[in-house]
């Protein structure tokens, strides 16, 4: 993670847009929403065409579930989602005073609401532990032979094991970032990969030797 980080801190990268465009509790919670099933590129579009105009609880309330639905078309699922947002507005205004929890067992209990989406609410709205598994993290710890899992929920159990909690908010920035950019779903540029000489891919790709050893690594850094 220290390299990647270093990696992506300098140069033209795509920036994981939780990150850069939407930080506000409420509005990580409903751009995650609105990724899932979903491709990064459309979701960006879309969740600024919902938030910019409508970034609170009240303002989305204040709409009807066929004006939000119109909005967010393009993304998978439209009708089921435009329901949830509306409904855990409501929620969130009758039983939070307007401001999103920061638990993950209450999150779990909103509408639409699964462990990715808590845990990018957590580590994303309020810079809290949580290791939130999407479609880069769960196919670049497996690549990466970190994991061997079949389903993201594995993948969180088994992460979250492996490392102390206070790493955990660090993987899912970094890892979407490198999944958006290096190590993309088809064809990943594992010659320019900063990690790929610990990555199991990356050195069969390049016949590259084994590292030392974990501790060895760990002592480097
Ligand atoms: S070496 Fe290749 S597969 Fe491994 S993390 Fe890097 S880009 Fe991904």
């Amino acid at each position: 993670m220290d390299r990647l980080e270093q990696y992506y801190g300098v140069g033209q990268w795509k920036i994981p847009h939780l990150n850069a465009r939407h930080p506000d509790p409420f509005q990580v919670l409903v751009s995650t929403i609105l990724s899932q099933r979903t491709r990064d590129e459309v979701t960006y579009v879309v969740a600024d065409q919902l938030l910019l105009p409508h970034p609170t609880p009240q303002a989305i309330a204040q709409m009807s579930v066929r004006e939000i639905e119109k909005i967010i078309r393009p993304v998978g699922f439209p009708q089921a989602k435009a329901r949830a947002i509306s409904e855990l507005s409501h929620i969130l205004l009758r039983d939070y005073q307007g401001t999103v929890p920061s638990d993950m067992d209450l999150l779990l209990q909103l509408p639409m609401v699964g462990r990715k989406t808590a845990g990018c609410v957590l580590v994303y709205g309020f810079d809290q532990p949580a290791l939130p598994v999407d479609t880069h993290v769960h196919r670049i710890s497996n690549r990466f032979g970190a994991v061997k899992t079949r389903h993201p929920e594995e993948t969180e159990e088994a992460l979250m094991a492996s490392m102390p909690k206070e790493l955990w908010k660090r993987v899912n920035p970094v890892l979407v970032q490198h999944g958006q950019n290096l190590c993309r779903p088809i064809h990943p540029l594992c010659p320019e990969c900063p990690i790929r000489e610990f990555c199991a891919l990356g050195r069969k790709e390049q016949s590259l030797p084994k590292p030392r050893s974990r501790r060895s690594v760990s002592r480097r850094k």
